[in-house]
């Protein structure tokens, strides 16, 4: 290991973000201020919704989006075991369950198949929460129309998907409420903070009250011409899940790179595709309403050919980092993990794609600072490896 380690993931931050946070703390307004509005305005902008709530997790929105639904509990809701666990903790935090649907073989998403078989057997269910895999959309015109025939809501976990496209159209104009991440590793990262989109005023405004602990000041019964700045009300138990103008100063320059960011991934992947065709590899298939630039590139996940090769995965993991390059597994399915393994008695082989997939699945570097260099770097240790 001569050269410097290669990270599996790097934030990009730059002046812009740099100056702005400065900026930021000598204006002496460090909480949900100016920024925070600002930053919600050009995302919801940026997506093209009417509706834009900054928070401090895509957890945090997820968790907002199931209550103000109307997501109580014993009810049902329907996700993927391929996914990181906030997806289903926030249903468990209602007291309702996530039923699971196994996925597609070749995107990783849910399977529409399975769904449409899962929403005619189970009764209760009283939403979908389609989780965009790498940041390749779900087939969503499938899943709208399921969920129109069976009266369920949907909620997309956008976590990977900044920006991705389905049929030419952004992610975020799909289901009734998308959540995003900016989380360090996600495409656009503030550190922690996530954001929230819908074209509902109704469930803005409720989530807009529960974001800050229930508190309203628009307060007009008290029949005053204007409520003064110290009064404020109470309405119900809420959170504390606003975001800081700091992540925000953050956000805002991250958010204008988006494009430039997705168009560097973009690159990355065409390389390594191009690069491991002639490997006992399979590359990130692509679905045609999606194609190569609809695809986000937040994460790129090849699949080992495990019957051709004389090592598994964890040994491909360990030989990748004596070559000194960091490398990921996206994700270890849900159902194996003991919590939700014991709370449903679930099996490993419950959910076998997810399964199979997760023991051949390896997570490459692909971030936009990321040279051509390092590029090759990642391709020739592979190449050598295999
Ligand atoms: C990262 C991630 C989340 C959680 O995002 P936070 O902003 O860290 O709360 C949710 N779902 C998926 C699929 C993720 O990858």
């Amino acid at each position: 290991m001569s050269e410097q380690f290669l990270p599996f993931a790097l934030p990009c931050i730059g002046e812009e973000e740099i100056n702005e946070v400065v900026d930021t703390l000598r204006s002496g307004w460090l909480t949900s201020g100016p920024k925070v509005k600002r930053f919600e305005s050009e995302f919801a902008d940026y997506i093209g919704a009417s509706h834009a709530l900054a928070v401090n997790s895509c957890t945090a929105g997820l968790h907002l989006a199931l209550e103000t639904i109307g997501i109580q509990a014993n009810d049902k809701v329907i996700t993927s075991p391929y996914t990181f666990t906030a997806t289903a903790e926030v249903i468990r935090y209602l007291g309702a369950h996530p039923i699971f649907v196994d996925i597609d073989p070749k995107t990783f998403n849910l399977d529409p198949n399975q769904l449409e078989l899962c929403l005619k057997r189970e009764k209760n269910v009283k939403a979908i929460i389609p989780v965009h895999f790498a940041g390749q959309a779900c087939e969503m015109d499938t899943i709208l129309q399921l969920a129109r025939t069976y009266q369920v809501k949907v909620i997309e976990d956008a976590a990977h998907a900044l920006p991705s496209l389905y049929n030419g159209r952004k992610v975020g104009n799909f289901g009734d409420i998308t959540v995003y991440s900016f989380y360090v590793t996600k495409p656009v990262a503030t550190g922690e903070g996530g954001m929230i989109v819908s074209d509902n005023a109704d469930y803005i405004e409720k989530m807009r009250l529960m974001r800050l602990h229930g508190i309203t000041r628009d307060i007009f019964k008290h029949n005053v011409a204007h409520t003064p700045s110290w009064y404020y009300e109470v309405m119900a138990a809420g959170y504390k899940y606003n975001l800081s103008d700091i992540m925000a100063a953050i956000g805002i320059h991250q958010l204008a790179k988006a494009d430039q960011f997705h168009q560097r991934r973009a690159e990355i992947a065409a390389q390594y595709t191009q690069a491991f065709v002639d490997l006992p590899i399979n590359t990130p298939y692509l679905h045609p309403q999606v194609n190569h630039f609809g695809h986000a590139w937040h994460l790129y996940v090849i699949q080992l050919q495990l019957e051709k090769l004389s090592f598994d995965r964890d040994s491909f993991i360990t030989q990748m980092h004596d070559a000194g390059i960091g490398t990921s597994v996206h994700f270890i399915p849900l159902h194996i993990h003991p919590y939700w393994q014991t709370l449903y008695d679930l099996k490993p082989e419950d959910f076998p794609i997810a399964l199979a997939t997760y023991q051949r699945a390896v997570s490459l570097p692909i971030y936009p600072s990321m040279t051509d260099a390092e590029v090759k770097k990642v391709i020739t240790a592979i190449r050598t490896i295999m």
